[in-house]
Parts: structure tokens; sequence; C-alpha cells
């Protein structure tokens, strides 16, 4: 039977915490370990599966975010180009400099400004 060092450690700590006094035989001990480790390992062992999950949704978030955030022309360049007037940020400078027309709502662009996204 191979039962964690820590655990029988950690396990004898909390009995002389709890002031019950010292184990009365090996086999109070070996309950008190594995009631223990019933009570304290299966709800860690679900934290750090939904631990796992949680941070596929956010890598996951966060791909859609740079993909959202890239240039809808030239697919390379993070889109920083906000058109003036209507206000729209689709594509990156260098392609926005080169549009007449807002490739969203197809409004007249007046100007190009550089936006940065922090
Ligand atoms: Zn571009
Ligand atoms: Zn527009």
């Amino acid at each position: 039977m191979d039962i964690p060092k820590d655990l029988v450690e950690s396990c004898v700590k909390k009995r002389l915490e709890e002031n019950q006094g010292e184990f009365a035989s090996i086999e109070s001990l070996m309950e008190a370990v594995f009631s223990m480790n019933v009570t304290e390992s299966a709800p860690s062992l679900k934290i750090a599966s939904s631990a796992t999950t949680t941070r596929e949704k956010l890598a996951e978030e966060i791909q859609k975010l740079r993909d959202e955030r890239l240039c809808k022309i030239c697919m390379e360049e993070d889109a920083c180009a906000t058109f003036v007037p209507c206000g729209h940020l689709a594509c990156c400078f260098e392609c926005g400099l080169a549009l007449e027309v807002c490739l969203i709502c197809r409004s007249r662009i007046q100007s190009c400004v550089r936006t940065y996204i922090s």
C-alpha cells in the first residue's frame, strides 16, 4: 500500500491541532489518512479539471480576439486604422491609407486615424 508521507504528516498534525491526542493504533491512523485522502483530494481534482477548461476557453477567446483584430484586407497586421467619420476599425494603417471608402459601411473616408489597442 502506498501512502504519501506528507499526507500522513498533515493528518497527524491536524489530529494534534484538533486536540484529539495521538493515534491509538496504526489502524486508526490509517483510517484518518484515508478519510482525509477521500475528502481532500477529490475536490482539488475537480478544481484542476475546471481550471483546464477555463484556460482552454481563455485561449480560444484570445485567439478569437486576435482574429477580430486582424486587418481584414492583408490578414497579417493588426487592425489599427480607424476611419473618420464612420469610426470603423477594420484594417491596418497601410491598407487603410489605400482605401477611399470604408470596407464595412462603404462611406467615404475623410481621414484615417492610427489607433492603438493596449
Ligand atoms: Zn492590412
Ligand atoms: Zn465604416
